[in-house]
């Protein structure tokens, strides 16, 4: 599989980490039951599913990527920092 990152162009996915679900990150004063959701609930689900990419061996962006989990088609590539749900402090 390959990803193309917006900053350094096409890499082999081995140049990344996945970290998994691009969730949306609960914001300040959220309840513990928001909290644990975030962290450690996951609903793996077969079909598209944006997930965070980190490029360890690049430039050490965050990603957000849009594939299919099930014939690992990659649809959409962003920097995390500029898409709704890497851009929650
Ligand atoms: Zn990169």
């Amino acid at each position: 599989m390959r990803i193309t990152c917006p900053l350094c162009g096409e890499r082999d996915r081995r140049e990344f980490n996945v970290k998994g679900a691009a969730l949306d990150r609960p914001g300040e004063g959220a309840d513990q039951d928001a909290w644990h959701t975030y962290v450690n609930l996951r609903q793996n689900p077969a079909g598209v599913l944006a997930e965070l990419w980190y490029h360890e061996m690049g430039c050490g962006s965050w990603l957000t990527v849009t594939r299919n989990t099930v014939t690992h088609e990659i649809l959409k590539v962003e920097l995390a920092s500029q898409t709704e749900m890497g851009g929650a402090a």
